[in-house]
């Protein structure tokens, strides 16, 4: 009997070591889709920020993140 209880021990540990593997791996590949989406940031040319292109604003041939900066120009970056 004792034995038995033992080989259930097991079992269980062994699932919840295979379920916290599968969970692990599935975190880290959904890390690694991240850059992806990142692709139609544009940075802005004043203070750096980063902001979607639909977002930006284009003046003097470069992007901006505000309308201030855009009108403050290129910033000291
Ligand atoms: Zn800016």
């Amino acid at each position: 009997m004792g034995r038995l209880l033992v080989l259930v021990v097991l079992v269980v540990l062994a699932v919840w070591l295979i379920r916290r593997a599968f969970r692990a791996h599935t975190r880290s590949t959904e890390s690694t889709e991240v850059p992806k989406k990142t692709e139609d940031l544009v940075r802005c040319a004043n203070c750096g920020v980063l902001l979607p292109r639909a977002e930006a604003r284009l003046a003097g041939g470069a992007l901006y993140c505000t309308e201030e900066h855009a009108r403050l120009g290129p910033g000291p970056r």
